[in-house]
């Protein structure tokens, strides 16, 4: 069986559509290209969608995160726990502010931080839980904000994944629910900038001081007062969005949940069609199936590599041959050569360490089509065969 004349499917894709490609050009002849009225606008249009929360944007999602950190006070000396399993920005901006990560394991199901070992990992200097929606499944939000508050601890939700993401039947982000939340709208994530990141406030019980302390850190620290109209006071970066992201994510807010509804369609087709199949019989873990909570950013499935004989580069070329693009979402952060020499390992947590090597992210896209889910389909039998 070949397909070789058929197109290639890429793993994921971004939808532009015309509107926002004019919308874009109408920016670049405005005059005003840099941060100016749409980053404004797409900052008030997110915190309309997230029930009136207070919503900054920053120039990508690690920016957004390690602000985040700054502005909970993340230092030097603290322990912050997070996953091992997440795009490496997650423990990277953990280590930028002089901190310690302190990886704990995940749970095989959810493969989200086990919120059970989270409990065992508080010690007298941790000082932040950063918990990472993988796949935009989140982990649950009760538990995660009754550990937290037990133990006084800061909460830094890595939501890159999550936009449009539930719990409780509201957006994770939206107003009242949740201590900061960073998003991130990198060109793969479910809503785009082409890069981009914004992060949430919790402004109820901390007021509007870290808010101005983000504004001022995505800007060399600086305020406007003083003589010059300018003073600087803290130590800030370049971290602002341009108003031709911004334009571009004013467009992608307004078919956020078009997209959304097309991926769980395309989701539920892949569980159908994947259960009609003795793939699973054959050792292939699937997701959890939450159509409830998830914003289905990916659709990942582990693969029974030992019974295969079989690496998970060799499934991924042997699909890449049938037309089939596949992602690797995440190996784990312990076995990476930095965070090795720095004493981790990925033997402290056996579940991630097996989940890392044989995870593997199939197509999943709004644009996609169900017969497209079908060749994705077809293909994993013939390579798991
Ligand atoms: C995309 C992503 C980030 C980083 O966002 P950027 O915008 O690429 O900097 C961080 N964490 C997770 C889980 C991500 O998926």
């Amino acid at each position: 069986m070949s397909h070789s004349t058929l197109p290639f499917i890429p793993f994921t894709k971004p939808t532009i559509d015309e509107a926002t490609i004019s919308a874009v050009a109408d920016v670049l002849r405005s005059g005003w290209i840099t941060s100016g009225p749409k980053v404004l606008e797409f900052e008030n249009a997110l915190g309309e969608f997230l029930e009136g929360a207070a919503v900054r944007c920053f120039a990508n999602g690690t920016a957004t995160m390690k602000i985040a950190l700054q502005v909970a006070g993340v230092g030097a000396g603290d322990e912050v726990i997070t996953t091992p399993i997440s795009w490496v920005a997650t423990s990277n901006v953990i280590l930028a502010v002089g901190a310690k990560p302190v990886f704990v394991d995940i749970d095989p199901n959810t493969r989200n931080l086990d919120l059970n070992k989270v409990r065992k990992a508080i010690t007298s200097r941790t000082k932040a839980i950063m918990p990472v929606y993988l796949a935009g499944l989140p982990v649950n939000i009760d538990e995660l904000y009754a550990i937290a508050n037990q133990h006084r601890l800061r909460v830094i939700e890595d939501a890159a994944q999550a936009l449009g993401s539930t719990w409780n039947g509201k957006r994770i982000g939206a107003k009242g629910q949740h201590d900061l939340v960073s998003f991130s709208f990198q060109a793969n994530k479910n809503l785009t900038t082409i890069e981009g990141g914004c992060l949430v406030f919790n402004t109820e019980r901390y007021g509007t001081d870290q808010v101005k302390l983000a504004e001022k850190l995505r800007l060399q620290g600086l305020v406007r007062s003083g003589p010059d109209g300018m003073e600087v006071d803290v130590l800030g970066g370049k971290d602002n969005l341009t108003d031709v992201n911004a334009v571009i994510g004013l467009h992608q807010l307004q078919q956020l949940e078009q997209f959304q509804r097309k991926r769980a369609i395309l989701a539920k087709y892949y569980f159908d069609k994947i259960n009609q199949t003795n793939l699973v019989n054959k050792g292939v873990r699937l997701p959890i199936a939450d159509f409830e909570n998830s914003n289905w950013h990916m659709f990942q499935i582990i693969l029974p590599l030992q019974p295969l004989g079989k690496t998970r580069s060799q499934v991924m070329l042997a699909l890449k041959e049938l037309g089939i693009g596949t992602g690797v979402h995440y190996p784990i952060i312990t076995n990476f050569e930095l965070y090795r020499r720095l004493g981790y390992s990925p033997d402290s947590t056996p579940i991630a360490a097996e989940i890392g090597c044989s995870i593997l992210t199939l197509p999943l896209f709004p644009s996609m089509s169900t017969a497209d889910i079908d060749r994705v389909i077809s293909g994993l039998e013939v390579v798991l065969a």
